[in-house]
């Protein structure tokens, strides 16, 4: 057996999960742990450390004083390294996808799409890493000869979500560490435990002490808010919450921080007349319960062309209501739990509020016996426009429909919430995509399908969604800084 799926089975039986900090593994300075849970049970998976505020400083020198000699290391070795750990990630897959869903709760199939997906980050930033150039000219005056050089942009602190554990981590470390910056990691507190993981990936394909540090912690503005006002520290990439990730940016001003952020979205998912609805139905159901629902790019609204509209919501209810809830280990198992007890009630929440104010539940909508926080597969006929439901990031495989009479109507809808990440469009006219799509205020839009991320296009939102892109040629540009240089001629 190999040393990450050992180290992967001894979190699992039980053994504490500690800090990585400039090639140690060592526990918090205050000795502190907590207790990481799996969500199908309640019952605790294991103990990591509970890193404060003189580990995160700890994990800054150490990113710090591996920066120089880091970006100096030849950009082929950087992309062999990231190689190495793309495919020991590989070969320890299914040690990964049995972590992931421990701590998160999706089904084995989907941990194992996650891990395939994350891996690909590593790939695609490996492949990156030696495609960073510049440029050279003499100034328009002739006084000059320029030169453009890309540099990294120094210690970066990547803050990762709980929903997709592996891949916003390799999502970010990929491209940091391609560019020849360092870093310091600090994963989300209900899943750190695949963050940790792959560190050891990353300890084994021979990445040098000090360019990844993780810090675990259940108090992470403790632990890294300092970081932010620090001059050492260059860029802060976050995923997670609009709200946390406002007062993130606003804290990042202070020191200037190239920032990228991934935040919130509310996908409109838009069902033309002419769509191929059993197509849009497939669609709808990849779109909405990947990833139990509880992913930034889950259609949030349904908003379907009143022509089609009892079609549609049939044969979407009926599909909704053939899904299997149940444990993540189990094999038919379609929907896992949801994260936690309090996203459950808030889902919950948002159900009964719209059916209160007028929809039906055509599936689901009952809150299920523990334990666990399994939620049932969910949609909702009729819905208010101004439904929680509608205007709030759902989270859970809660599918709200409303209707349009026009283009128009659709486009008025589509942007009427603060945020831009992604929308989906069924149409089988390209005349009509042509005109439409670039109408909505989205960074991503998917037509024909219901699931657009790939390590090689470049993801991210517009509006409160977020800053910057991942992924893509795109993803390395956010950790490159350009560096002009004039010389006289
Ligand atoms: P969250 O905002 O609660 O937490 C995200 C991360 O921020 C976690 O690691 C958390 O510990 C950390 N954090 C919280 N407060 C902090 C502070 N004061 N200082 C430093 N770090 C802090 O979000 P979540 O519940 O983990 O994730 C769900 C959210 O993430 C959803 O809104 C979802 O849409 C979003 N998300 C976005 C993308 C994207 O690419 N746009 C991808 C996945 C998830």
């Amino acid at each position: 057996m190999s040393s990450v799926a050992a180290y992967i089975d001894a979190l699992l039986a039980g053994a504490p999960g500690d800090l990585y900090v400039d090639g140690v593994w060592r526990p918090a300075s205050s000795g502190d742990r907590f207790v990481v849970s799996d969500p199908a049970t309640g019952q605790p998976i294991c103990e990591v450390a509970d890193g404060g505020t003189a580990d995160g400083s700890a994990a800054l020198d150490a990113a710090d004083r591996a920066q120089e000699a880091w970006a100096a290391v030849p950009a082929r070795e950087r992309s062999d390294l990231l190689m190495a750990a793309f495919h020991l990630l590989h070969e320890n897959a299914d040690a990964f996808a049995r972590l992931i869903t421990a701590e998160m709760g999706k089904s084995l199939a989907e941990a194992r799409g996650e891990v395939t997906y994350g891996a690909e980050f590593l790939r695609w930033f490996a492949e990156e890493a030696v495609r960073v150039d510049g440029r050279s000219g003499v100034l328009p005056s002739g006084r000059l000869r320029m030169l453009v050089d890309q540099r990294p942009v120094g210690p970066c602190l990547l803050i990762t979500p709980w929903n997709f554990p592996l891949a916003m981590a390799t999502r970010k470390i990929g491209p940091a560490l391609a560019a020849g910056c360092t870093a310091v990691v600090k994963p989300a507190e209900l899943t750190p435990l695949t963050t940790l993981a792959l560190t050891k990936v990353l300890e084994e394909a021979g990445v040098p002490a000090g360019v990844v540090n993780v810090v675990t912690t259940a108090d992470p503005a403790a632990a890294t808010g300092h970081l932010l006002a620090d001059p050492r520290l260059r860029k802060l990439s976050f995923t997670g919450s609009t709200p946390v990730g406002k007062r993130l940016l606003a804290a990042a001003a202070e020191g200037v921080l190239r920032c990228s952020m991934e935040l919130g979205g509310s996908a409109p998912f838009i069902v033309f007349e002419d769509a191929d609805l059993d197509e849009a139905v497939a669609g709808a159901i990849a779109a909405k319960t990947r990833n139990i629902g509880e992913a930034c790019t889950a259609a949030n609204r349904f908003l379907v062309h009143e022509s089609v509209q009892e079609p549609f919501v049939e044969r979407f209810a009926a599909a909704m209501g053939e899904l299997v809830v149940g444990s993540g280990t189990a094999h038919d198992t379609d929907l896992g739990p949801l994260i936690d007890e309090r996203s459950r009630e808030r889902v919950h929440a948002l159900v009964t509020d719209a059916v209160a104010q007028g929809a039906r539940a055509v599936v689901g909508g009952n809150l299920p016996d523990g334990p666990g926080h399994f939620y049932p597969a969910t949609v909702l006929d009729g819905v208010a426009p101004d439904a929680r439901v509608v205007t709030e990031e759902i989270f859970g495989p809660v599918a709200p429909v409303q209707t349009f009479a026009d283009e128009d109507e659709a486009v008025r809808l589509a942007n009427s919430t603060p945020y831009g990440l992604v929308g989906y469009v069924y149409t089988r006219d390209l005349d009509r995509t042509l005109r439409f799509v670039p109408r909505l205020q989205l960074g991503m839009v998917g037509v024909n399908t219901g699931v657009v991320s790939d390590p090689a296009a470049p993801f991210g939102g517009v509006k409160e969604s977020g800053l910057g892109r991942e992924g893509g040629r795109e993803g390395i540009a956010e950790y490159l800084e350009h560096q002009y240089v004039g010389i006289v001629r």
